[in-house]
């Protein structure tokens, strides 16, 4: 095919959590809950509007955000879900085949899919024993070529946590010359005091971008909201590569109807939480190798059996997600769906 860029035949396609009719779907860590009827009622006044162009500079969520987190509004960047922001983020700092994206591995499936649509390098950097980043050998991977570093706490898929003490240390060893972005995609789940919180890191930082959404504990993930907080500067480049109109008018008034609802949804993550604690146990119990987990989903390590385990509970009903051959991650849910998976995990063959 001449049409089309040579490279994109080796580019693997970002893999959806699969829906199977009939069978609950524990693949792409949402709530299973719908949006509070606040937000519903939000939704529909401003489908209402559906005809004009979202406001572009999201104001009215960036005001609000800008205040949560005690910073200008002007440093908060909001995208079509945070991947488009990932995607910003490289297409703001790496032009040449040599620029190098650093992760973790494995960490998001996202990131060498945007890292490679750049045309830049992915520098992958082995998660260690205890299934955790490596964050010496990622201060290690770091060139002069390195032009962005991307953590992810907790992270997706296996759930371990940064501290706030190693991230002040990698910040430190790697420098102020290259920017790090810290995915926190979960962070309204995590209940460990010493995890790291991204917000508190900016003023000491200015390298340090932080990346929220709204599609996890929010319950939004259909509308596609994200954001950054970054310096200004960092802030204005992340605007200057964004595809226009990108978050809509719906998506705008639903996040902000949703920061309204905090309380609900944030006590259903502390329920999250307590339920992730009695998942892991009854793994852990049945045998399965599964690390700590801050996040709304466990990872079993599975190796050479992801694929016999997920067809399993497919059989009974259950969609996880599998990266053969290294293991399955699971969302934590309410107690009925946790323990429809507990039943299916309990029952395969070991
Ligand atoms: C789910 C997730 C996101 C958020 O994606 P959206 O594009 O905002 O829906 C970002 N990073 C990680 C690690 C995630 O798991």
């Amino acid at each position: 095919m001449t049409l089309i860029r040579a490279d994109l035949d080796a580019l693997p396609a970002y893999a959806p959590g699969r829906v199977v009719p009939g069978a609950i779907k524990l693949a792409s860590n949402e709530v299973a809950l719908p949006p509070p009827a606040a937000v519903l009622a939000a939704i529909t006044e401003a489908a209402l509007g559906s005809n004009r162009y979202p406001d572009q500079g999201v104001a009215d969520l960036a005001t609000r955000l800008g205040l949560q987190h005690g910073v200008d509004p002007a440093r908060i960047v909001t995208g079509c879900g945070s991947v488009s922001i990932c995607q910003q983020l490289i297409q703001a700092t790496c032009f040449e085949p040599t620029d190098e994206v650093v992760f973790a591995w494995r960490s998001f499936e996202a990131y060498p899919i945007v890292t490679q649509i750049a045309g830049a390098t992915v520098v992958k950097v082995p998660l260690d024993a205890e299934f955790r980043h490596d964050l010496d050998a990622m201060a290690a991977a770091v060139t002069p070529n390195t032009r962005l570093v991307i953590l992810c706490s907790p992270n997706n898929p296996i759930g371990t946590a940064l501290s706030r003490t190693e991230v002040e240390r990698f910040l430190t060893t790697v420098g102020p010359d290259v920017l790090v972005a810290l995915d926190e995609a979960y962070h309204e789940f995590l209940t460990d005091p010493d995890a790291v919180d991204g917000m508190d890191l900016l003023d000491a930082h200015p390298n340090l971008v932080v990346l929220r959404t709204f599609s996890k504990a929010w319950r939004l993930a259909s509308l596609r909201v994200g954001y950054a907080v970054a310096t200004p500067a960092v802030a204005e480049a992340l605007r200057k590569v964004r595809t226009p109109f990108s978050v809509s008018t719906v998506a705008q008034a639903a996040a902000v109807a949703a920061l309204d609802c905090a309380e609900e949804l944030l006590a259903t993550c502390v329920e999250v939480a307590s339920e992730r604690v009695r998942v892991r146990d009854a793994l852990l119990e049945a045998g399965y190798t599964v690390p700590p987990t801050q996040a709304n989903f466990v990872w079993l390590a599975l190796g050479d059996r992801t694929n016999a385990f997920s067809e399993h509970c497919l059989d009974h009903k259950v969609v996880v997600r599998p990266f053969h051959p290294e293991g399955a991650r699971v969302t934590v849910s309410t107690p009925e769906e946790n323990d429809a998976f507990i039943a299916a995990a309990r029952s395969f063959a070991r």
